[in-house]
């Protein structure tokens, strides 16, 4: 046999996966195996996925356009309202041009496998997303990993003009923010390129959800890529990339996953252009959450876990050791709590967490029931 498919090994150490077999996720609520949990798992932010807005938009586009695209960008899919959306994105971020990918995880890949040759060298996050760090292992790249936002570990192994520093808005397992202006003056200085992955940031922070960037005074324009993701605080899924027009060109002619890959259901790119629309007057939400989040943070406060400094909608509790976390999820879950339950490789080993999500779709009542659960199941 020449593949050995066992998992008892990562079954031993706390590792193996199991997917969760879930009925539905219903704003706040997941319902599974006949019971209904409070959803501290999701990345539905600002609660959209089910806003009646994107309900509708999804229901007209699937009359006017069909379910599918039926084609790939470059053949026949690319339609109205995929240009609508492009144009919305572009306004909404100041961008001078964008394009739609299916998932994040795909534009990623095409976008650092279609600039990055055996010349160039990547610099990337040590804790930035699978997707990135593994577009950049496949790509002919030198890839080189720095200190998690620590500026001076950068800048000590930076090279003039021979590559792209690629940093995340807010860390999707920590919650944390990368120090932007650091990086927009590295990338200056030393005449490389600037990407941000901002699938965490894009909605929650800055003025009009615009994200990390517009949060810490800076501009799309900083950055020579801008990569977001709809699947997050927008409630659906796909993403997009975002540049210079020449950049976007140049990715139609060589982003291979855009090119070779069926484009965006219209439904789709409906719900997402309303949700956008949602998104860029949405402070009563952001609000909310922001109220959620600081809730949170005071009444976990004393608690004997380590709680990050996050200050976003994602909230990790470190347990450190696997086995452990998967018995703190598990008793939770009794209560009627999901939560994830984060284990390496995702995360540093030693390091396992209890990934908590607020979302403006809680109220204050659901956070005190998470922290009332929380002091109850940490002291039996
Ligand atoms: C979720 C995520 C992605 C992948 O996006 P999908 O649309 O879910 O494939 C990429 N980067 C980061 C930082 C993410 O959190």
């Amino acid at each position: 046999m020449p593949f050995n498919l066992s998992l008892a090994e990562r079954e031993h150490a706390g590792l193996k996966r199991v997917l969760p077999a879930i009925d539905r996720v219903d704003g706040r609520w997941l319902h599974a195996g006949g019971r209904q949990y409070l959803n501290f798992a999701g990345n539905d932010y600002l609660g959209l996925s089910r806003a009646p807005e994107l309900l509708a938009a999804t229901s007209q586009a699937a009359r006017d356009y069909g379910a599918g695209a039926v084609a790939s960008p470059l053949v026949a899919g690319h339609q109205t309202i995929h240009r609508q959306l492009e144009h919305e994105l572009c306004d909404w971020l100041g961008l001078e041009a964008v394009m739609l990918f299916s998932s994040g995880f795909s534009a990623n890949q095409a976008v650092i496998k279609a600039l990055a040759g055996k010349e160039h060298t990547l610099w990337q996050d040590k804790l930035n997303h699978a997707s990135l760090q593994e577009a950049g292992w496949l790509s002919p790249a030198r890839m080189v990993r720095f200190a998690h936002n620590d500026m001076s570990a950068l800048e000590k192994k930076l090279k003039p003009a021979a590559g792209l520093i690629i940093s995340e808005g807010v860390f999707s397992m920590d919650g944390d923010t990368a120090p932007w202006p650091g990086l927009v003056e590295l990338a200056r200085q030393t005449g490389n390129w600037l990407m941000i992955d901002d699938a965490h940031g894009l909605g929650v922070l800055g003025s009009e959800g615009r994200g990390t960037l517009d949060e810490q005074g800076l501009a799309a324009s900083d950055v020579n890529i801008f990569m977001g993701t709809f699947g997050k605080a927008l409630g659906v899924s796909g993403a997009f990339v975002g540049g210079s027009r020449a950049l976007i060109d140049y990715l139609h002619n060589l982003g291979r996953s855009y090119i070779y890959s069926t484009h965006l259901p219209p439904p789709q790119a409906a719900a997402v252009l309303a949700a956008v629309r949602l998104v860029r007057s949405a402070n009563d939400r952001r609000e909310h959450l922001r109220a959620r989040v600081a809730q949170f943070r005071e009444g976990v406060a004393a608690l004997p876990l380590q709680l990050l400094p996050s200050a976003t909608a994602i909230q990790p509790l470190v347990v450190g050791e696997e086995t452990a976390t998967l018995r703190l999820a598990a008793a939770l879950k009794e209560q009627g709590l999901w939560t994830g339950a984060i284990r390496p490789p995702t995360v540093p080993k030693g390091s396992a967490r209890l990934r908590i999500t607020l979302s403006a779709a809680h109220t204050r009542a659901d956070v005190q029931r998470l922290l009332d659960t929380l002091h109850c199941v940490l002291q039996a």
